[in-house]
């Protein structure tokens, strides 16, 4: 069901009961929630919103980095742990004003930074379709209550695959527009040149619809756009007569799993049955082996500036010590988990002055390279397209994957394209893998969400998948 049916379907209060009841319900399971948010007040206030408001009464999440006035902010952080917004992000200013009525705070990996939810500090986030089985991450915690059937959208975020990875985990549709094409005023930034907010829906008209509520100029934001936001849901069609679409043959020779790529060639059976014009695609392989690197220096260079000012004095628990310097230490020592630590590590290391041109500024002429091999191919076809992962989720323990096959850095990391480019890209569900959801991914120019809706309508319509709910079962 989609948000328009929900609403005509069920009254503000049923449809936000119900949401609340279940992220309750569900929390043992799934542990997808940081904090609860009681929606009273904000029912109260739909008296000044227009009943016909595209959110009007409809229950959604945040993830744990966007600021909401007088709630709980952590970046499911210890070192955030009980800070309280001072005020709202511009995206919440603009759900509110939409009818959104927000019911919580969804677990993250903490500040954006990982691709397991398993480094947050109130624990994993389940996937709801095997427990056993990660959410992914970073934005795991919105990821599963969408899939889960609590929330019809729920805010994410995205700086290297952080919505689209467990979108096709949890076989749902996460897109991450253009940059500048949503405010990130007001959200935790994890990598400032890389991050983008973006949503998690069940369907592609969600998404659209979703996009149009958030997407627009703000001056809080300078690297917002001042192009004007179009019509996305009700321009949305699937007619693929004449799209060029660009299968990534990268990704495709990286990949081992047979039923993946059956899925996927089926897919593009599909479109092409449809008057699309698939065709292979390469990118620079080379370039590709290299996005992993490329990313971790710029995000943990831009993510050890960001956080620099968590240090106890300025933001964050204090942990006192006998001087302003070991006051810092302490706080930053007792607020930061492993994982943190060693991306700040590698960060310095990126910013110190002897290392800048070999290490930071060869990463930005990379990305350059990369951003340029992507142009290059976006001028011969409209969308490229390729698995959105290897296959399903994986299992909490499992270390199997090696991280330097080409699995690994070009299979399970290729999305970061998106965020080196900015352009827009989206995860839409493609079938399943032993039993698990995978997703596909599509990703085109910038500022062309519209087109890339529409080809994503036409993949959700060939896949017939859908609208899916999976309730989590021991
Ligand atoms: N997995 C990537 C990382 O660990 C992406 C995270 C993200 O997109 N926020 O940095």
């Amino acid at each position: 069901m989609d948000i328009t049916k929900l609403k005509e379907m069920k009254s503000v209060q049923e449809r936000v009961d119900e949401a609340v009841n279940k992220s309750h319900a569900y929390q043992a399971d799934l542990n997808a929630m940081v904090s609860f948010i009681d929606p009273s007040e904000q029912i109260e206030n739909l008296k000044h919103i227009d009943p016909q408001a595209p959110f009007y009464g409809v229950p959604v999440v945040l993830k744990d980095l966007v600021n909401m006035k007088g709630t709980v902010t952590t970046g499911s952080s210890g070192i955030l742990e009980n800070y309280v917004s001072p005020y709202d992000a511009t995206i919440t200013e603009k759900l509110r004003a939409a009818g959104a009525i927000i019911i919580g705070k969804s677990s993250c990996d903490t500040f954006g930074m990982g691709g397991t939810n398993m480094t947050a500090w109130t624990g994993p986030v389940m996937n709801p379709y095997d427990l056993t089985r990660m959410s992914g991450g970073s934005s795991g915690g919105s990821a599963v209550l969408v899939a889960s059937g609590v929330v019809p959208m729920a805010i994410g975020t995205d700086t290297g695959d952080s919505i689209r990875k467990p979108a096709s985990y949890n076989n749902i549709v996460g897109l991450k527009p253009t940059y500048g094409r949503i405010s990130r005023y007001g959200v935790i930034p994890y990598a400032s040149s890389l991050d983008h907010v973006g949503v998690f829906t069940r369907n592609v008209k969600d998404a659209a619809l979703s996009l149009e509520v958030l997407a627009g100029r703000d001056d809080k934001d300078m690297t917002s756009s001042q192009l004007p936001v179009e019509a996305y849901a009700k321009l949305l069609n699937s007619d693929l007569e004449g799209k060029r679409i660009g299968i990534i043959q990268n990704v495709i020779d990286a990949i081992q799993n047979r039923e993946t790529l059956n899925l996927f060639k089926d897919l593009c059976d599909q479109l092409t049955a449809k008057g699309a014009l698939v065709q292979s695609i390469h990118l620079d392989e080379k370039l590709m082996h290299a996005f992993l690197p490329t990313y971790y220096i710029i995000a943990n260079a831009e993510a050890t500036a960001n956080h620099a000012n968590l240090d106890g004095l300025r933001f964050g628990v204090l942990h006192e010590g006998n001087s302003m310097e070991e006051s810092m230490i302490r706080s930053r020592t007792a607020g930061f988990g492993k994982l943190l630590k060693k991306r700040f590590v590698i960060g310095s290391y990126a910013l110190f002055t002897e290392n800048q041109e070999e290490v930071f500024r060869k990463a930005q002429k990379v990305r350059r390279l990369i951003v340029e091999d992507l142009k290059r191919v976006l001028c011969e076809v409209d969308v490229v397209i390729a698995p959105a992962s290897a296959q399903g989720a994986p299992k909490f323990d499992d270390v199997s994957i090696d991280q330097l096959s080409s699995e690994y850095l070009i299979a399970e990391n290729y999305m970061a394209l998106a965020n080196f480019s900015g352009y827009p890209s989206i995860t839409v569900p493609m079938g399943y893998v032993d039993g698990l959801p995978v997703g596909v991914n599509l990703t085109s120019a910038a500022f062309t969400e519209q087109l890339l809706l529409n080809v994503a309508l036409a993949v959700e319509e060939s896949t017939g998948i859908k609208d899916m709910i999976k309730e989590p079962k021991r």
